[in-house]
This record gives structure tokens, C-alpha cells and sequence, in this order.
């Protein structure tokens, strides 16, 4: 990262009231191995030193916001792609267990090598379907909280992610901008899997200010064992929502 990078991130950050001063090398050696990594696997279409410090970076730091990560807790990131929000999170908040699950496996196994270069013990690397890893023991029910950025659509991430929460976890969503009708199809959606929508909480991209909204749904019922569904399913029959 040039000194330039250095000092844009550290500025973005600051919208965030984040201070990264402590962790920027982390952040320069983070954005080296991705751009290295992005030719041999698909990770990213960003090449821009900038456009990898705002969009995957500091965006991903957004799912920060209003306080709801704040804590010892076992994070699982649903869809990590090349370890986003998952390695900016972990960077962070090193009091966080983030596991970093994906169905890719040649992104998990670059966010694995990656955790290991940057000395990060608290990532964990996991390939599978949401479908079929929400079924297995210590899997379901088994994270504090499930962090997503996307991934899917409302209705869908609440299947996928409310099996691994407990009642009490959170899901926390970062999303574009939401449209009324993707937040009632979620709304039911979470109601028929076990939660309830805390939270939606639209707000600007520093910098660019691309429109964003933070969603959190509580865990509040057991989900019911017919969810999720079989892979696949969720996406092509989405809850209460037209398929895309
Ligand atoms: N969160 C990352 C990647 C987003 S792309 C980022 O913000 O940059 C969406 C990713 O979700 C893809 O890598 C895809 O493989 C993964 N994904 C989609 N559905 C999934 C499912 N059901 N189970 C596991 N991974 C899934």
C-alpha cells in the first residue's frame, strides 16, 4: 500500500470513528496479497488501490456500525468470497472467532493462507454450502452472530443464515440500498425461520456515499427443521420473494 492508500484508509476509517492507525500495516499487506492472489483466483474485480481500501475495506468495516459485533463472539461470515467482511473484521476486533465460509473452495483456501501470512489466529476457513453446513451439529445453532455482504437477497439470507444462530444470535446483513418490498418479503421470511427485524439502518458509504443499510434480525424461535431447504432451493424459491 503506497502512503497515499495509508492515509485514505486511515481517513475513510475515521468516518467510521475507527482509528486503524494500529492496524494499517495489516491492512498494506492484506491488500498486496489480494492483489497478487486476484490473477490466480477469481477473488475480486477491483484493482485500484483505492477502490480495495473503500469497497472492500472500509465497507466491509460498516457491518461495525450501531455497535451489534461488540463483543467475545463467534462470528460466522455466509458467503465470504475472497474474506470479506470476515479479514477486515478480524483485523480489528481480535476479541472476534470468525469463521469464513464459503462455497468456493479455492476463496476459502486463499482466506485461509491469507489469515496465516498476516498472523490472524482468530480466522477460521471453512468450505460449504450454507444449505448443508445449517444442518450439521455444532454448525446449527453453533455461532453468536452470522455477518453477510452480498450475498442474497433478504428472504434468502434469513433462510441461510438463521439455522446457525441460537435464539438470542444475530444476523447482521450489509446491504445496498433496500427497497420496501425486499424488507417485507424479509420480514416474513425471518418471522417463518425464527427472527424478527431489529434493525434497518440505511447510511452512506464514506467517501462516495454509496447509499447502504445495515439489517439485523434477531434470533427469537427455534428455526423449524425444514429449513433451510436443500441446496439450491432457497435461491430458486426464495421465501415470500420473486426468484432473480
Ligand atoms: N462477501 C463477499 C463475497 C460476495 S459474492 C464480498 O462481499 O466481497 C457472494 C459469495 O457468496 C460467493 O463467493 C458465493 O460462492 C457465496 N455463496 C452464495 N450462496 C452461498 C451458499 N448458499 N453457501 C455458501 N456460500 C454461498
Amino acid at each position: 500500500m503506497t502512503p497515499e492508500g495509508r492515509r485514505f484508509l486511515l481517513n475513510a476509517a475515521a468516518e467510521l470513528d475507527l482509528d486503524l492507525s494500529p492496524q494499517a500495516e495489516l491492512f498494506g499487506r492484506l491488500l498486496d496479497l489480494l492483489v497478487a492472489g486476484a490473477d490466480q483466483v477469481n477473488l475480486t474485480s477491483l484493482r485500484n488501490e483505492r477502490d480495495i481500501i473503500l469497497k472492500h475495506f472500509v465497507d466491509s468495516l460498516t457491518c461495525l456500525r450501531g455497535g451489534w459485533l461488540d463483543g467475545e463472539w463467534s462470528v460466522l461470515d455466509l458467503g465470504t468470497g475472497a474474506g470479506f467482511p470476515a479479514l477486515p473484521l478480524a483485523i480489528v476486533r481480535p476479541e472476534l472467532r470468525v469463521t469464513a465460509m464459503d462455497a468456493t473452495r479455492k476463496k476459502v483456501e486463499f482466506v485461509g493462507r491469507t489469515a496465516r501470512d498476516l498472523g490472524l489466529a482468530n480466522v477460521e476457513p471453512l468450505t460449504g454450502r450454507a444449505e448443508t453446513l445449517g444442518r450439521q451439529p455444532g454448525r446449527r445453532e453453533g455461532y453468536d452472530r452470522v455477518v453477510t455482504r452480498a450475498v442474497a437477497a433478504l428472504p434468502i439470507l434469513a433462510e441461510l443464515a438463521l439455522p446457525f444462530l441460537p435464539v438470542g444470535g444475530l444476523l447482521v446483513a450489509q446491504k445496498g440500498a433496500l427497497g420496501p418490498e425486499e424488507l417485507e418479503a424479509g420480514t416474513r421470511a425471518a418471522a417463518e425461520v425464527g427472527g424478527e427485524v431489529r434493525a434497518v439502518e440505511p447510511f452512506a458509504l464514506p467517501v462516495l456515499g454509496d447509499a447502504r443499510t445495515l439489517v439485523v434480525v434477531e434470533k427469537v424461535a427455534p428455526t423449524p427443521e425444514r429449513y433451510p431447504r436443500r441446496e439450491g432451493v432457497p435461491n430458486k424459491q426464495p421465501l415470500f420473494w420473486k426468484a432473480t
